[in-house]
């Protein structure tokens, strides 16, 4: 109980309260106190005070005081677990997930540039615009501050698991992560989480992770390039090729393989070219599927071992790019 009423006096300061309420009032005095007239009796000369640095109230008139339970108590004659009741139903935050993942994103955003280590992963990758950066939304997740973050804006630790922001054990499920939101339709609908050190390497919170990355800035393109990851996205996009969009993975969804078919259009399958040959596999198996749908397919042939990102890490150019998209395999 006595954690509901702290949480109350963070969220919802005794002022905005009364403002909300329609309360007038003036300073009184250059101090952190407010007068106006008082809601609780018949008032005609300003007889109510708030201190809004105490959250406090007293009124000169009816010699009433407290903080703000105790005002929703008396103006709504309600009993203090009555009262409780209430004020959490009148500053409880949204519940929509994804303005939940919003938040999420927003926070992780303004923590890359508080944590050298992230700043050097990205550098690492190669990975330096600002401009990249900002656009793609490309965030750190040090662990250890999201719960703290979210739920002193009132979300419960058991929403926030359910969304898997929170892992079973109450703790940041994101830990040390460079985090790229994946939104559909203007709303984020998943993060995916890359590890910076040895841990698994590709994370994303339960769920779907949406349809094909990016996929309204490309969908009239007449040429679309289909990468596998979102460092390789980047990569790219820093190099300056924008027709662009990236599958999550080289398993594409329902959704995403939709997309790709729902006009002609060329695509140029850029997976990994990895030692054990899954990407190159993954490539020829959707460029047959692609092709029984009248999609056109040309497979961008990485050096051996590369995968888009670490062909501009290990000094490509764009020129270098466009000369593979050229001479791409039918
Ligand atoms: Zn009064």
């Amino acid at each position: 109980m006595g954690k509901d009423v702290g949480k109350f006096r963070q969220r919802l300061p005794l002022l905005d309260y009364l403002r909300q309420q329609n309360w007038v009032a003036r300073p009184a005095g250059h101090g952190p106190e407010f007068v106006g007239l008082c809601p609780l009796h018949p008032d005609t000369h300003p007889s109510f005070y708030v201190n809004a640095r105490k959250n406090l109230f007293y009124c000169h008139g009816c010699g009433q005081g407290g903080d703000l339970i105790r005002f929703v108590q008396l103006s709504r004659h309600l009993s203090f677990r009555q009262s409780l009741a209430y004020l959490e139903q009148q500053s409880a935050p949204p519940t929509d997930p994804a303005a939940v993942l919003e938040k999420t994103a927003t926070f992780y955003q303004q923590q890359l540039h508080r944590y050298a280590e992230a700043r050097r992963y990205l550098e690492q990758r190669r990975l330096r615009d600002p401009v990249l950066i900002k656009e793609l939304r490309i965030g750190y997740a040090p662990g250890g501050s999201l719960r703290r973050h979210l739920t002193a804006q009132g979300y419960s630790c058991e929403f926030l698991q359910r969304l898997g922001l929170l892992n079973p054990q109450g703790g940041d499920a994101f830990y040390r992560r460079v985090i790229f939101p994946c939104c559909q339709d203007g709303r984020v609908v998943n993060l995916y989480g890359r590890s910076i050190t040895a841990a698994f390497a590709h994370r994303f919170l339960p769920g779907s992770k949406g349809g094909l990355y990016a996929w309204e800035q490309v969908q009239h393109c007449p040429k679309v390039i289909l990468v596998e990851g979102l460092f390789d996205y980047a990569a790219l996009w820093q190099a300056g090729f924008r027709q662009l969009t990236c599958s999550l993975g080289t398993h594409l969804n329902a959704r995403q393989f939709q997309q790709l078919c729902d006009r002609p259009r060329t695509v140029y399958l850029t997976f990994d070219v990895d030692a054990n040959g899954s990407g190159q596999q993954a490539s020829q198996r959707l460029a047959q599927r692609l092709r029984a749908q009248g999609i056109t397919t040309r497979r961008v042939l990485l050096p051996d071992g590369y995968d888009p990102n670490s062909f501009f890490v290990q000094g490509g150019d764009a020129r270098q790019f466009q000369a593979l998209l050229e001479t791409a395999q039918p």
